[in-house]
């Protein structure tokens, strides 16, 4: 289980997280939502140490991972951005090959047996030999998710992973997600689509200026938001 513990992150004087908390089960996704600014990137970017929380605590399994090196951790959490960041020099299969290669030092032979598994698993047995350019906005995105599950992480983060994309591309995006959340992989997904928010969360937390401001189950959330400004949120989402 994922646990984050009152965390305060600020860029100089400026606070962008304050006293966040939340506790995410094994197995389960979380979906975070919130306008632009509230500091949901920062939050995910502490989950992996790419920026590191000026006070609070995370917890995987109980154990504080502030205290853990970040190379080591990031071999236990994976991340997926919205730009899918693969090396364009690579092909598909480079691309998960390398992290293997990398990451835990795989023999050549052994990281191409997985990274063809992993892809194939994405919807991709056909392109593995495809630089990114030669590939959609969408397979480039599942080449990043291959890559990702190929180093089999606890926990997965992703943030915002479908708004690059052109919108026929989305939803073979979001239903390769949802059916990792239903493989049991732990997921944290910062996210713009609603429906995907609403039909696949097993909690929905909304951020705004720094805090979470309401979480609970997608039912509550769009069913009956309690704050003000989840209600103008979702006005403005819906
Ligand atoms: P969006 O929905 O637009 O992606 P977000 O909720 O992900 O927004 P963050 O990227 O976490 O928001 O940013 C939160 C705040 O921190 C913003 O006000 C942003 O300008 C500020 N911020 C983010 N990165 C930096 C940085 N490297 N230096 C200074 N301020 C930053
Ligand atoms: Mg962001």
């Amino acid at each position: 289980a994922l646990d984050v513990v009152a965390l305060d992150m600020a860029y100089g004087d400026f606070k962008v997280l304050r006293g966040v908390s939340l506790k995410a089960e094994a197995g389960t996704i979380t979906c975070v939502i919130g306008p632009s600014g509230s500091g949901k990137s920062t939050l995910l970017r502490c989950l992996n140490r790419l920026a590191e929380p000026v006070a609070g605590d995370i917890r995987l399994d109980g154990k504080s991972i502030l205290r853990t090196r970040a190379d080591l951790l990031r071999r236990r959490v994976g991340m997926v951005f919205q730009q899918f960041n693969l090396f364009p020099d690579h092909t598909a299969i480079g691309n998960v090959q390398l992290a293997l290669r990398k990451v835990q030092g795989l023999p050549a032979a052994e990281a191409k047996r997985i990274a063809e598994e992993r892809l194939a698993e994405v919807g991709l047995a056909g392109r593995m030999s495809h630089r990114p350019i030669d590939l959609s906005g969408g397979q480039q995105q599942r080449v990043a998710i291959a890559r990702a599950l190929a180093l089999k992480p606890e926990l997965m983060l992703f943030d915002e992973v479908t708004s690059a994309l052109d919108p026929e591309l989305v939803k073979g995006v979001l239903n390769l997600m949802a059916g990792l959340g239903k493989s049991g992989m732990t997921m944290v997904v910062v996210t713009h689509e609603m429906n995907f928010a609403r039909r696949v969360a097993d909690q929905v937390v909304f951020m705004d200026e720094g805090k979470v401001v309401e979480a609970g189950p997608p039912e509550a959330i769009f069913g009956n938001p309690q704050s003000l400004r989840l209600q103008r949120f979702l006005s403005e989402m819906l």
